[in-house]
């Protein structure tokens, strides 16, 4: 039968995690159902709801830190308003329904590695860098690269997320998801962008793509095509630029048929929402 440990520190929980078949525990959303469905019986779970250090945000020289047992709520609440940061907000207002926004963390939407988490596309657009703790030391990586497939991240046993840090950007983002019904559905696709321009160019383009492939990825393919064009100045360019977003996307992702849309509609959508949310940032940032 498994256990509950409750470390009082960092450096306790990452002791616990890296001896034995045991396993983090933040707000529990997700992990309470894995357990429903099976998974993780037989591991004994660390609890770090009493690490209050890793809650909250801040703001330091290097960028926004934003712990990792950071509510959607609490992310929502900062976050509104604050240039490229109301991306994230958005995504955190967006995931599930008032309880889950209110008990589930960013650090357990990121370790969940869900292809359709909706805050890790975000994360991605803004270059957000991760902060792993372990008996050892400490790993910064950045989110890009750190997914390795559905349920699977680049963590080590016995490491801990404990912060995510986001660069200053002079840009703006924005985030969109589309779900079967507006409120408390798992996204279908979700789509973060981040643009910054001038004189018409774009100078720096970040796309990020969820629920297309095994994990959230960048549009690469998509951001290169982007880079070259000037902002369309009537609905025909707009249109070609649509068609070639197509084409480019074709290159990023490899959306699957599954219960929520099939593979088709999903590609659909997301070269709608990228268009719309390149289309809005490029008008935007011409104002
Ligand atoms: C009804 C419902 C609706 C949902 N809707 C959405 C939605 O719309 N969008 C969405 O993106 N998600 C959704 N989710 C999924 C879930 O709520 C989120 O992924 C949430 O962010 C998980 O955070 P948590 O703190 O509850 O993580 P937990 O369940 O506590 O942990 C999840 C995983 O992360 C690991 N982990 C957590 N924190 C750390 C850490 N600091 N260091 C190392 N490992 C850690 C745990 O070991 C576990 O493997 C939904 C879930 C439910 C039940």
């Amino acid at each position: 039968m498994s256990q509950m440990l409750i470390p009082n520190t960092v450096t306790e929980a990452c002791q616990m995690l890296s001896s034995g078949n045991r396993v983090a525990c933040a707000g529990a959303t997700n992990l309470y159902v894995d357990r429903e469905k099976g998974k993780y019986l037989d591991r004994d779970i660390v609890s770090l709801h009493r690490l209050k250090e890793l809650s909250g945000i801040r703001e330091e020289k290097d960028g926004w830190h934003i712990g990792s047992l950071t509510t959607f709520d609490l992310i929502e609440d900062v976050f509104r308003g604050q240039g490229s940061m109301d991306a994230l907000a958005e995504a955190a207002s967006l995931v599930g329904g008032p309880q889950i926004r209110n008990r589930g963390t960013i650090g357990g939407n990121i370790l969940s590695a869900s292809p359709a988490a909706d805050t890790v596309p975000v994360l991605m657009a803004l270059d957000a860098v991760l902060v792993l703790v372990s008996e050892t030391g400490q790993r910064m990586v950045s989110i890009n690269g750190f997914m390795k497939g559905p349920g699977r991240t680049a963590i080590h046993q016995g490491e801990i997320l404990t912060e995510i840090v986001i660069p200053f950007k002079t840009g703006a983002a924005r985030f969109r998801k589309v779900g079967k019904r507006n409120a408390l559905a798992i996204s279908i696709i979700n789509v973060a962008v981040y643009m910054e321009k001038e004189a018409g160019r774009i100078t720096a383009l970040t796309i990020a793509i969820g629920s297309a492939g095994p994990t959230a990825l960048r549009a690469f393919h998509t951001e290169e095509l982007l880079r070259t064009w000037k902002r369309p100045d009537s609905e025909e360019k707009w249109q070609s630029l649509h068609e070639e977003i197509a084409i480019a996307l074709s290159e990023d992702i490899s959306p699957i048929d599954d219960i929520r849309a099939t593979g088709s509609y999903r590609k659909t959508v997301a070269d709608n929402l990228v268009l719309q949310l390149v289309r809005e940032l490029w008008e935007a940032c011409e104002k």
